[in-house]
């Protein structure tokens, strides 16, 4: 079965950008969100294989969004998705339980990396 896959970003061009990486590379795209409080939300409905976690939003930032999508399944696959300059808060968050990390502009090779180094 494909991998699914959560998309979280509150610019929809970046979660589009994302989903055309995955759509192409046969995963599952099962739900995606635009502040971190919906990414909790449809990650307790859905259970994706995997979340893709924007930093940058409002209502709720994606380090909270991580810490209750771990709280709620310690074994949540979350990658977070950071801009340049955002190193204090990709350390946050992969001390938080964070998989990887990618760096906007993403290129396809470095997000598919990630995200098959999390699910090995
Ligand atoms: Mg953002």
């Amino acid at each position: 079965m494909a991998t699914s896959v959560l998309i979280v970003d509150d610019a929809a061009f970046m979660r589009m950008m994302i989903k055309d990486i995955l759509e192409k590379n046969d995963f599952n795209v099962v739900g995606e969100a635009a502040d971190g409080q919906q990414a909790v939300d449809i990650y307790k409905e859905q259970s994706p294989d995997l979340v893709t976690m924007d930093i940058t939003m409002p209502e709720m930032d994606g380090i909270t969004a991580l810490k209750e999508i771990r709280t709620h399944d310690p074994n949540a696959n979350v990658i977070m998705c950071s801009a340049m300059g955002q190193q204090a808060m990709v350390i946050d968050a992969i001390q938080a339980g964070a998989k990887d990390f990618i760096v906007k502009p993403f290129q396809a090779d470095r997000v598919l990396e990630a995200i098959n180094k999390s699910l090995a």
